[in-house]
């Protein structure tokens, strides 16, 4: 380990800034130093919106979102289309959906996949609410928007079956998502098309 430069303060700083995704140890140190110097423009409004919304911070009921209101801003939003369910592994695939614009309609974030490896099993993931929802009167489609890793294609059998019983069509994105590509890092178009060409089971 390096010898410290700075305080305990800063050092801790740092320390937090480094298991941030993406920052290694040296852009924590950048990112610090940055900080400390745009001390009025950027550390203190960046610490007081850190604070709201750590205050704020809700997981919506309904979804599994998160926002600062339950339900969220999506499941309030009576403008989407109500008969459309789209299940995804985590919120970071609602917001690579919502930024690519394919579908305006409601979400469900299971909170993870199957995988028999990390011992992630049905009753860990939001799977009970997915079935009262995908049962409520006026939906028609569930679109299992997941990724196309082993694991979640596992998870869109299972979830199928699952639904097997129940009026609704079930969907799965089509052409255009790779073998093993996580849409998070897909890019809009590409997303875009994968939801407008989805496939019946
Ligand atoms: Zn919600």
């Amino acid at each position: 380990m390096a010898q410290s430069v700075a305080g305990p303060e800063i050092e801790r700083l740092i320390q937090l800034l480094a298991r941030l995704p993406g920052l290694g140890p040296r852009s924590a140190r950048r990112a610090a130093l940055h900080l400390i110097k745009k001390r009025e423009t950027l550390l203190n409004p960046l610490s007081d919106a850190m604070r709201v919304a750590n205050e704020r911070i809700v997981v919506c009921a309904s979804c599994g979102n998160v926002d600062t209101s339950d339900p969220c801003t999506i499941c309030a939003d009576h403008r989407r289309d109500l008969a459309i369910l789209v299940v995804v592994e985590d919120v970071s695939d609602l917001w690579a959906l919502e930024r690519s614009g394919a579908i305006s309609a409601r979400y469900h974030v299971l909170g993870g996949v199957l995988s028999p490896l990390d011992g992630v099993r049905p009753e860990h993931l939001n799977l009970e609410t997915l079935v009262a929802r995908a049962s409520e009167p006026g939906v028609t489609e569930v679109i299992l928007a997941l990724n196309a890793t082993v694991d979640g294609q596992t998870t869109v059998h299972y979830v199928t079956d699952l639904l097997s019983h129940l009026p609704v069509k079930v969907t799965k994105l089509a052409h255009g998502v790779p073998v093993g590509g996580e849409l998070d890092y897909l890019d809009e178009g590409t997303l875009s098309a994968a939801i407008k060409q989805r496939t019946t089971f």
